[in-house]
């Protein structure tokens, strides 16, 4: 071995509880090429001290002591660590167990069970931060594994979180149930003036922003239709906005979409039928779209599309249209995949068929998951970038994956608040 050094570090183990323990460590990391959330630096090194990035720069500028720890990384390329936009940990894929099943007979207990093996999987993947969207009808588990994350108890991502999000009344699932039994809902329904008091409960116990579902698919034909008025979703963006948090919506109609950015929402979930219109006050709002192709992908397949072998559906045909739309007209594109619909630490598959289904370049696919996650995510000034004062939030992959997005599928390295919690031999 040339490098003898490749990636011989301590590696956390969680099981000890040491990754709760404030990480006293330096370490000068070598990738062949720095990406720092907006441009890719051939030659750059990575300097991490404590739990922060100290410098970042060519080797020749970037000064340290001799006692740090100086990790060779060869044939890498070293990023901001992942974040993952649209998720939903407390879920599991729907062709292993169906969505209603794991809302109505699963117990939140084994639901969070299983969700510290998704929130460890997502980890290791290098996707060090979620944006977790509602919990499907497991209460506050959100909140309960974001706080055991932070204690360093078990392994998982920064988590940002919705709690149980809200749907107005009838329109939300499971349905087709015997309407004499009252069904638990996979979201909490409010309506008119009791959004205020709902709002607010969901704050008081824990949701970091408020997620809306403003359409459903509870028209007369099971199109997508509004659930909220307007003045609904304004009053919910009003108090929330109070309370120095903000709205995000589940919105695929026009006319949903339309209301969810003029009452404030400042993300847009699926989206699915964004034309040129919507995607200009996108714009015009400031609005990031979430696309969540891969769901779309994903449920197609679960239902029998041999993709590449069959002709494709009707969604995935609209889906390439819409996104190709709004990539066109320049609307700001985060990653989140909705995934929980797929396997959790497969996250990079939506960032995948945004080149396939959008036409994306790797490098803007790269931004979006970075620095433009982390905007929508309000932590800009802690993740998604490589520069001095940032989180050390890193991962590192075998290739280039500004070249081949799939790249990043070759994870070699994953450090979260300065702990190397993966590294490969
Ligand atoms: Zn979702």
């Amino acid at each position: 071995m040339i490098a003898m050094k490749k990636f011989l570090i301590p590696v956390c183990i969680f099981i000890t509880g040491f990754c709760g323990a404030q990480n006293k460590s330096a370490y000068l990391l070598q990738p062949d090429r720095v990406f720092d959330g907006t441009d890719m630096h051939d030659g750059w090194v990575v300097l991490v001290e404590g739990d922060r990035i100290t410098n970042v720069g060519t080797r020749e500028s970037v000064k340290t002591s001799k006692a740090i720890e100086v990790v060779s990384m060869p044939g890498t390329t070293l990023l901001p660590g992942l974040i993952e936009g649209h998720s939903h940990l407390l879920l599991y894929p729907y062709n292993i167990t169906d969505w209603d099943t794991q809302v109505l007979k699963e117990s939140d207990s084994y639901r969070t069970a299983r969700a510290t093996v998704h929130a460890k999987n997502t980890l290791m993947a290098g996707f060090t931060t979620v944006r977790d969207l509602g919990t499907e009808g497991a209460g506050y588990s959100d909140v309960a594994l974001k706080r055991a994350i932070n204690e360093g108890i078990i392994p998982g991502p920064r988590m940002i979180v919705a709690g149980r999000a809200i749907v107005s009344t009838g329109s939300y699932g499971p349905k087709g149930y015997d309407s004499d039994q009252s069904i638990m809902l996979g979201a909490e329904p409010a309506d008119g003036n009791d959004l205020i008091r709902v709002v607010r409960d969901q704050i008081g116990k824990g949701a970091d922003f408020i997620k809306v579902y403003a359409d459903y698919r509870w028209g007369t034909k099971g199109e997508d239709q509004p659930s909220f008025t307007l003045e609904e979703l304004k009053l919910i963006n009003e108090v929330t906005r109070s309370s120095g948090r903000y709205l995000v919506c589940h919105a695929k109609s026009k006319e949903a979409m339309r209301r969810a950015i003029l009452a404030g929402a400042e993300t847009i979930e699926h989206g699915d039928f964004i034309d040129e219109e919507i995607a200009q006050l996108m714009k015009e709002y400031k609005v990031t779209y979430f696309p969540t192709v891969a769901a779309i992908d994903a449920i197609n397949q679960y239902r029998g599309w041999k993709k590449g072998k069959d002709e494709e559906p009707a969604a995935v045909k609209n889906k390439k249209k819409t996104l190709r739309i709004a990539v066109n007209a320049g609307v700001t594109i985060g990653v989140g995949g909705d995934v929980g619909v797929f396997p959790h630490g497969e996250n990079v598959y939506e960032m995948e068929l945004m080149a396939e289904y959008g036409g994306m370049k790797p490098v803007d696919i790269l931004r979006s998951a970075t620095t433009i996650n982390a905007k929508a995510l309000h932590l800009e000034n802690e993740i998604g970038s490589i520069k001095p004062g940032m989180k050390a939030d890193l991962m590192a992959v075998k290739g280039d994956p500004s070249k081949s997005i799939a790249e990043l599928r070759k994870v070699a390295f994953v450090m979260k608040d300065g702990v190397v919690v993966r590294a490969e031999k």
